[in-house]
């Protein structure tokens, strides 16, 4: 048997022009590229949480209404009164949920974002079988609206997604802006405002679902500090969050995250006192970049900021032999040309990456 025919025969043709997403292997390197927050649980936490996870029920499924969790992601992490939880492995999961939940083979959905966005908004809806519809963002990264409401009223998109603050940009949206979309898409169409970067940014759509029954509200516990145990949560109107829980996989989220995220919740304190001290970085990082010539440095709610430098594939080499790994975002979108990512990280590995990038500034100035 030929295997390229079986996969000829077998697997769909924009799956095999695709590639696979890459994550670079960041093993002895400053990883200052997926927005992850440098810091560990203080010593006494992790003791505890050793014993909790060391009593988890391994042998058996998750509890599957996730009934203790959900109460908990409400209580600490501010879901309002009479609103639900759906959790996701990640809040990939869940953006993959949205997206299959409203194509179907009959009715081909178009799944629109204002671009550049976070990639999986179009990779979910390209494997979930809907068209993606990217808006470009204005020069400065605001959101274009009259190119929205155009798009919009032309390819009435079933799902509208806004993440809030933008990935990759960093900066938030304005408020409304966001309104004059959930408006127009009325009954037609979902917005689902991606609150990723919430701990940093501190604003949030959460008490607008109220007055949008069309609002999806998603967030996740990677950028407060739990990336790893992979759990992401979104609310809604309760009928219409019912209708996604039918395309949740049962049980999605593993008792070891279940018992992770459960005993840390009870502390988020803690963590949300990291986020504040990156906040306090980002604004001191912000500084210290605009201060260097030749750079140019985007607004940022997020923990992380977008810069143009003039030779971002020059400064992501220079940075990398120096073993400082961050985003290159030129191929992204053309409005990003020459642009790079960096996560806010702590002091020391801010500097690292300070230091690396002004060394890559002046040897390009040398060469030049
Ligand atoms: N939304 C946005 C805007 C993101 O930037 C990310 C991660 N980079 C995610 C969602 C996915 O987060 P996770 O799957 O870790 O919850």
């Amino acid at each position: 048997m030929n295997i390229d025919n079986l996969i000829a025969n077998v697997i769909r043709a924009d799956i095999r022009a695709d590639s696979a997403y890459v994550v670079p292997d960041a093993s002895g390197y400053i990883k200052l590229d997926a927005m992850e927050n440098p810091y560990a649980l203080p010593e006494a936490l992790r003791q505890e949480l050793a014993t909790r996870l060391a009593d988890a029920v391994l042998n058996r499924y998750p509890v599957a209404s996730y009934a203790t969790l959900k109460q908990k992601v409400s209580a600490k992490l501010g879901i309002p009164a009479g609103y639900g939880v759906l959790l996701g492995n990640g809040s990939d999961e869940l953006i993959q949920i949205v997206t299959t939940t409203v194509a179907s083979q009959e009715r081909r959905a178009v799944v629109l974002a204002p671009v550049p966005a976070f990639v999986m908004y179009a990779r979910s809806a390209q494997f979930a079988g809907a068209d993606f519809v990217g808006v470009p963002l204005k020069a400065d990264f605001s959101l274009d609206l009259d190119a929205m409401l155009a798009a919009i009223a032309e390819h009435k998109p079933a799902v509208v997604f806004l993440a809030y603050p933008n990935n990759p940009t960093g900066n938030l949206f304005a408020t409304d802006e966001v309104e004059a979309i959930l408006r127009a898409l009325g009954e037609t169409g979902i917005a689902v405002l991606d609150e990723a970067y919430q701990p940093f940014a501190r604003r949030t759509f959460m008490d607008r679902l109220g007055e949008f029954e069309n609002l999806v509200v998603m967030r996740t516990v990677s950028k407060l500090g739990l990336a790893g145990i992979r759990l992401g949560y979104m609310t809604a109107a309760p009928k219409l969050l019912a209708e996604f829980e039918k395309v949740r996989p049962p049980y999605n989220v593993n008792v070891l995250t279940q018992v992770a995220a459960e005993f840390v919740l009870d502390h988020v304190e803690v963590l949300d006192a990291q986020a504040a001290s990156i906040n306090a970085e980002r604004e001191r990082l912000a500084v210290e970049l605009a201060a260097l010539p030749g750079v140019e440095v985007f607004p940022s709610a997020a923990n992380f900021i977008s810069l143009r430098v003039p030779d971002a594939a020059g400064v992501c080499a220079k940075l990398l032999s120096g073993k400082v790994l961050i985003k290159n975002l030129s191929k992204m979108h053309p409005s990003l040309a020459n642009c790079i990512r960096v996560t806010v990280s702590t002091p020391e590995e801010n500097s690292a990456f300070l230091n690396g990038l002004k060394a890559a500034l002046a040897s390009k100035q040398a060469a030049t």
